[in-house]
């Protein structure tokens, strides 16, 4: 059987620590790789272009609506978050695993789209951990840090429609969650990606 890629899909508050974790899920897999989506939001301390996300202007993203670029995009108050089909249909075809990580909206459609997919939620230890951390962060407004939270709390009604939640309390120890997690998926006898020892009558 042909193996295809599979696609994962990693959402989380913002300020939740996803980016530690999924830097360390990267490492632990060197054949995962990260779907980098595009952003209309200005890069934030130590990230980069074409690493962490492709930064565009209003214009150059709604110009890649225009073209059909995205496999899904969303708007979050004031940015454009979205997927590029280049970063996800190829490289699947070709059996490599890739990461995307999503707000609630953007996972939901990628479900739709590919049913295969896997999707996990990273929750924090407590919402008071949480709050402390986007404070801590320092790249927030008092109104962004307020829309922060709104959407935080939209995003919570949507957790128990993921296939796995993590909490990150250690992020090693959550890391290690989510590898063991696209391990097993791995296993899945409807992946077939175990060879049947047994003759078969066929
Ligand atoms: P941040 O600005 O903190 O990097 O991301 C804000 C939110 O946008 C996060 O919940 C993140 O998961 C989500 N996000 C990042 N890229 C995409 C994308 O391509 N599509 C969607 N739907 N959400 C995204």
């Amino acid at each position: 059987m042909e193996r295809k890629g599979l696609l994962i899909v990693i959402s989380g508050f913002s300020g939740v620590g996803k980016g530690t974790v999924i830097q360390m899920v990267l490492d632990e897999l060197p054949t995962l790789r990260f779907s980098i989506s595009c952003t209309t939001r200005a890069p934030r301390q130590g990230e980069e272009d074409g690493v962490n996300y492709y930064f565009l202007t209003e214009e150059e993203f709604e110009r890649k609506i225009a073209e059909g670029a995205f496999v899904e995009y969303t708007r979050t108050f004031t940015n454009y978050y979205g997927t590029l089909k280049s970063e996800i249909d190829n490289p699947i075809a070709a059996g490599v695993d890739i990461l995307l990580e999503l707000n609630v909206v953007g996972a939901k459609n990628i479900k739709k789209l590919y049913p295969g997919c896997v999707t996990i939620f990273v929750q924090p230890p407590s919402l008071e951990a949480l709050k402390a951390r986007l404070i801590g962060r320092g790249s927030e407004s008092p109104e962004s840090l307020e829309r922060r939270l709104k959407e935080i709390e939209t995003e919570s009604k949507d957790i128990s429609s993921y296939d796995y939640v993590v909490t990150n309390t250690v992020a090693r120890t959550c890391a290690e969650e989510i590898v063991a997690i696209i391990k097993s998926e791995h296993l899945r006898t409807e992946r077939g990606s175990n060879k049947n020892i047994f003759p078969t009558e066929d």
